[in-house]
């Protein structure tokens, strides 16, 4: 039996759902981060468990055919990407193996139940990302730094320069933005928050790019009411090509969150627009939007697809953000009802229908499994309780049991489920299946190259 501390060589022959490899030695398996499918290594146990157990790479013997050079870096230490070691068509074999085995395992779903085509590829596979996040600290040396968070902690991974960031016209705005607010802490004396003293005043920063406008905002998350001579820090970041948008966002707690609830413009309008085929977006910092524009085309090309729609449907599209599926939807729909938890995303969903001239929609703030249901028992009679196709997209943890009892009671013909994490997505496409809904296809898309998410759409059809 292997314990803690040994030293081992074994192959890997398998990708885990978090994309580290599996290696087999008698009778145990080991998880170890950063080694690749096809790999020989040498490893360090670290943690033990019964039949398995956690080792950490200390070299690579024999790289596989799968292995590339990281383009970044600091790859192996940055929590953002897992498989940047990783070639990208085997990235993708990954991705559509990871949600075949979910729908087969927690959905259980027979292979001849799975309808599953290929995996779309990203038109990108780097510098594919419209958001950035950056945590502000200080190092070892007490100097101020930015980056992003090491897998599983807080500690901040030095990196100016993330590979995954869109640059308009070649320049990197985040690194731009990130650079000249670094420096403007320095010169006033102005402290990064710290987690443990709950002191110092900027947390995160917080970027948004329009792909096609190249409009960009700023977002600077403080624990306090205001930056000191922040006239000046808007001077010099307007100078950066782009920056239209700027805010102050308060958060005083202490807590995980990145964002507060108040925010404090300090230039611009609030929000930065963009386009999606030909509908315009407004886009607040606090709503969320698709981070890799590229993809998303395509995803929301194939939810409309499996919706197949005539022009006389009625259509439930939950969780709708600022109303991008919904106002796709609509053009090929006779009405759209868009239901949304987050305030900033509801208003900037009606002002995207108003501006580009949508009259079809309507959109409901709040949870969709109150006002669903809600909605439901108080209009049996309303349009909107006979839907011809009702869409889903909600965040990881899926959707609320209680949400999806009032869809199945609905009735609809057909079920679009866009799922960020194929986990959730199969307990409750289960839950569908024993419902008197039948998968009839499901396409996962990459939307995030280099790291081990992936989307997946799925059309659920009345039996
Ligand atoms: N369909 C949109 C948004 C998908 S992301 C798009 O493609 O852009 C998921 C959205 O669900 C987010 O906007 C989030 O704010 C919202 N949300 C999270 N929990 C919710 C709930 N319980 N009810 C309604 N919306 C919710």
């Amino acid at each position: 039996m292997y314990q803690k501390n040994d030293e081992l060589v074994v192959t890997i022959t398998d990708v885990g759902t978090n994309g580290e490899g599996i290696g087999k030695v008698t009778g145990f398996t080991l998880f170890i981060k950063d080694a690749i499918i096809g790999d020989e290594v040498r490893v360090k146990i670290m943690k033990t468990k019964k039949n398995y157990a956690f080792a950490k790479l200390l070299e690579v013997i024999t790289p596989s055919k799968h292995r590339v050079e990281p383009i970044c870096e600091v790859a192996r230490q940055c929590g953002g990407c897992q498989l940047q070691a990783m070639d990208y068509e085997t990235q993708l074999q990954f991705k559509e193996a990871k949600v075949y085995n979910n729908i087969k395992r927690i959905g259980g779903l027979d292979s001849c139940q799975i309808e599953m085509h290929p995996i779309i590829a990203s038109p990108k596979t780097l510098n594919y990302r419209n958001k950035a996040q950056f945590p502000v600290g200080k190092n070892a040396d007490g100097n101020i730094v930015y980056g992003f968070y090491a897998g599983r902690t807080h500690s901040i991974i030095e990196s100016g320069d993330c590979k995954l960031g869109i640059c308009p016209d070649g320049v990197d705005v985040n690194a731009k933005v990130m650079e000249t607010i670094k420096t403007f802490m320095e010169v006033q004396g102005i402290e990064p928050y710290d987690e443990e003293s709950h002191s110092g005043l900027v947390r995160h920063v917080l970027i948004r790019i329009g792909e096609k406008t190249k409009q960009v905002s700023v977002c600077i998350v403080i624990n306090g009411n205001e930056i000191p001579n922040a006239e000046y820090l808007t001077q010099r970041l307007l100078e950066i090509p782009g920056v239209c948008d700027i805010s102050v966002n308060i958060n005083k707690e202490r807590n995980n969150v990145i964002m507060g609830l108040h925010t404090n413009q300090l230039y611009g309008p609030g929000y930065i627009e963009d386009y999606m085929d030909e509908v315009k977006f407004r886009i607040s910092p606090q709503s969320f939007y698709q981070v890799n524009p590229y993809s998303t085309e395509l995803l929301y090309r194939k939810a409309l697809e499996y919706a197949d729609l005539t022009g006389k449907e009625i259509i439930w599209d939950l969780y709708s953000g600022i109303g991008t599926i919904s106002l796709f939807l609509a053009q090929d729909a006779k009405k759209v009802i868009g239901v949304e938890i987050v305030p900033d995303a509801v208003s900037d969903a009606k002002i995207n229908a108003e501006i580009n001239g949508i009259g079809n929609v309507e959109f409901l703030e709040g949870a969709a499994e109150d006002i669903v249901p809600k909605y439901f028992s108080e209009n049996p009679d309303a349009e909107g309780c006979k839907p011809d196709v009702i869409v889903v997209d909600p965040p990881r943890k899926g959707c609320d049991m209680k949400l999806l009892k009032t869809m199945i009671e609905m009735n609809p013909e057909r079920i679009v489920y866009v799922s960020c994490d194929s986990a959730t997505l199969a307990r409750d496409i289960s839950l569908l299946s024993m419902s008197g809904y039948r998968m009839k296809e499901m396409t996962p898309v990459d939307m995030f190259p280099q790291t081990v998410h992936v989307e997946t759409v799925v059309l659920m059809e009345k039996q």
